[in-house]
């Protein structure tokens, strides 16, 4: 079974998170642990602790069904020792925040290198940073998101993800997220069932299903290739819904967490409902095969 949710707001304090994603009929569920887009965060108080574990326990939310996001701020691969060390500390409280929640994976955009370097030295500091986070917090998985490359981004490549499973010491402690906007703008096809088949056999040779831990489903705006991040609603945009059908109910794809960042939370409650019956509609169609 995958688990279906999105990014839900966790507004008024972290505890807020799991009844939003509950509120909406979901099975997982995505925030950030802190104001993403500001470098300061005020520590976790043991109140806010305890009610987080307490509505996730309540609401049903196990390791698998919890995927924070990271600030955007942070660039684990930034080119400047000083931008690097900023971003190395604000990662690092994040993982410790996670630790603190009782987390199992943070969720993570790789990093950019802001034209002042190579791709190749980037996704290096940004093995180097993983590590170095990774070794003063245990228990917390860092989840790479492929990204669209927009930008001076890296990790909009298969290969890009790959290098940097690679590189760090700690493999077991790194895993992938995909998600379908992005790939679609990196210039992956998923248009048809045969582009999803030659995408993932891509992804399977080049990265491997092992080290796959999440999906986030969206929509795109942004057209095929144009490396150009803009989410859309499943039911509308440049995508498609194949992509969908061919995700949901695959038993590759098992214990996953499938996190909606579509642009119109109003519709998630029915995009989390039909993702479901996708879903269930396959598992009837294998058990209906098995049975002939
Ligand atoms: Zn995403
Ligand atoms: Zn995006």
């Amino acid at each position: 079974m995958q688990y279906v949710g999105a990014h839900v707001s966790a507004a008024g304090g972290v505890h807020n998170a799991p009844l939003n994603a509950r509120r909406i009929g979901a099975d997982a569920f995505a925030f950030f642990t802190r104001n993403q887009r500001r470098w300061r965060a005020a520590p976790l108080t043991e109140e806010e602790v305890a009610a987080f574990r307490a509505n996730c326990r309540s609401c049903g939310y196990g390791p698998s069904q919890i995927l924070p996001h990271d600030s955007y701020l942070i660039n684990l691969g930034h080119p400047d020792p000083e931008g690097l060390a900023r971003s190395r500390a604000a990662f690092l409280e994040e993982l410790e925040r996670c630790a603190q929640l009782g987390i199992a994976m943070l969720n993570l955009h790789p990093g950019a290198h802001l034209g002042r370097s190579s791709e190749a030295d980037c996704l290096a500091r940004i093995a180097e940073s993983l590590d170095e986070a990774l070794s003063r917090v245990p228990g917390v998985t860092a989840v790479v998101e492929n990204t669209a490359g927009q930008g001076t981004s890296v990790g909009y490549r298969f290969e890009h993800l790959a290098m940097l499973l690679e590189r760090v010491e700690q493999r077991e402690r790194v895993g992938v997220c995909l998600d379908t906007c992005h790939l679609y703008a990196a210039g992956y096809d998923l248009r048809t069932w045969e582009a999803c088949e030659a995408t993932f056999s891509e992804f399977e040779r080049i990265v491997g299903f092992t080290a796959l831990r999440a999906f986030h489903l969206n929509g795109s705006k942004a057209r095929f290739g144009s490396r150009v991040d803009r989410h859309h609603s499943l039911h509308a945009g440049e995508l498609g819904c194949t992509v969908f059908e061919y995700l949901m109910g695959d038993p590759r794809f098992d214990g996953l967490p499938m996190i909606l960042e579509t642009v119109d939370p109003a519709r998630w409650p029915e995009e989390i409902a039909w993702l479901k019956s996708l879903a269930a509609a396959r598992a009837a169609r294998r058990t209906q095969v098995r049975s002939r």
